[in-house]
């Protein structure tokens, strides 16, 4: 049976709060997009936490909020965090975790809690996985899934695609049906955080994969899963001639989150002191110009402006010089049912 990807349109009556409790991690992942100087380090307290859920909720379609770090499960009150999210009326609560589950987390949440549990995992074999996400790192995270999936929890994969992993992606499948996982995410690694800071000539560097890998093997492999039943979403990345371009920065209501009180409208941005809004003594408030508000109106023929100016290496030019393809939104999605 053939499924088709269908492309998630962006909608301004979904809000979604990536919300990073804390920039802490027991793993060093070389692909880390995290960066303190920039995100601060600190571990933001249950009143804070709350105050800041509080600034979402209250509109008429209930909000997303998927809880990040860092590690969140390192954070001691990420259970009344989702217990808050749910008496504010968010209407999905999501943690995103490197499998580890501190704090006992799975036993001081119940399964109606919380909509998933989202696992990372870069590789289908240790040796790959481990080599981007540390030693011991594979084993620890399919012992976390088979926890959560055992203590009835719904489980989530996310799959960081890289020039360091895309070779074992089509292998991912078997390994998602064999443990139990119903959604899979497929991501591109971003040129932020370590993978910016390292030199371009470093023989370790982790590096996005060329169009024409992406295309070749991304698909194929949401395609395989989706016949094992498994839900795929993947970023949509090139948009085909005529397909239409939008930034949700500018038509989606997403905002990411740091404990800095930073707060962004694109994840791009988030090297960078561009921050459409900030919290200020627990106050949403906008920030000045210039900031990545004033980057979206920018109209060019390469598509995402931010894309452009942080990773120009992943667009082509014809020799009259017009791009081969528009990049698409980082946040445009391909999403394709399992079953
Ligand atoms: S688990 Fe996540 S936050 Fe921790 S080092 Fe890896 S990528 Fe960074
Ligand atoms: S990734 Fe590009 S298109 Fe998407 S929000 Fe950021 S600037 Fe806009």
């Amino acid at each position: 049976m053939i499924h088709s990807p269908r492309t998630v349109a962006f909608t301004q009556n979904a809000t979604n709060v990536f919300f990073h409790i804390l920039t802490a991690c027991n793993l060093r992942c070389r692909h880390c997009y995290i960066n303190p100087s920039q995100h601060g380090v600190a571990s933001l307290n249950i009143d804070t936490i709350t105050a800041w859920l509080s600034a979402f909720a209250g509109k008429e379609n209930p909000p997303n909020v998927i809880f990040l770090g860092g590690e969140p499960t390192l954070h001691p009150d990420l259970p009344l965090a989702v217990k808050q999210a749910r008496q504010l009326g968010y209407q999905s609560i999501t943690i995103d975790t490197n499998g580890y589950l501190f704090h006992d987390i799975l036993n001081r949440l119940q399964p109606d809690e919380v909509d998933f549990f989202s696992f990372s995992l870069d590789g289908a074999t240790p040796a790959v996985n481990d080599s981007l996400r540390g030693d011991g790192s594979f084993q620890a995270c399919l012992k976390g899934i088979r926890q959560a999936i055992a203590g009835g929890f719904h489980t989530s994969l996310i799959y960081t695609v890289s020039s360091a992993n895309l070779q074992e992606l089509e292998k991912m499948p078997e390994l998602l049906r064999d443990i139990g996982i119903c959604r899979f995410f497929i991501q591109v690694v971003g040129i932020r955080g370590k993978p910016a800071q390292a030199a371009a000539s470093e023989p370790d560097r982790i590096n996005q994969v060329s169009p024409e890998e992406w295309l070749n093997k991304v698909p194929a492999a949401a395609q395989k899963a989706a016949e094992m039943g498994i839900d795929v979403i993947y970023p949509k990345v090139f948009l085909k001639p005529g397909e239409p371009f939008a930034c949700a920065g500018k038509v989606a209501d997403n905002y990411f989150i740091f404990p800095n009180g930073r707060v962004y409208r694109c994840p791009l941005c988030e090297d960078y002191p561009l921050h459409g809004k900030i919290f200020e003594n627990n106050r949403l408030t906008s920030m000045p110009g210039i900031n990545e508000m004033d980057l979206f109106k920018l109209d060019i023929p390469e598509g995402c402006v931010m894309n452009r100016i942080i990773q120009p290496g992943n667009i082509r030019y014809l020799p009259d010089g017009s791009p081969v393809y528009r990049v698409a939104c980082c946040l445009l999605k391909e999403e394709i049912c399992g079953g």
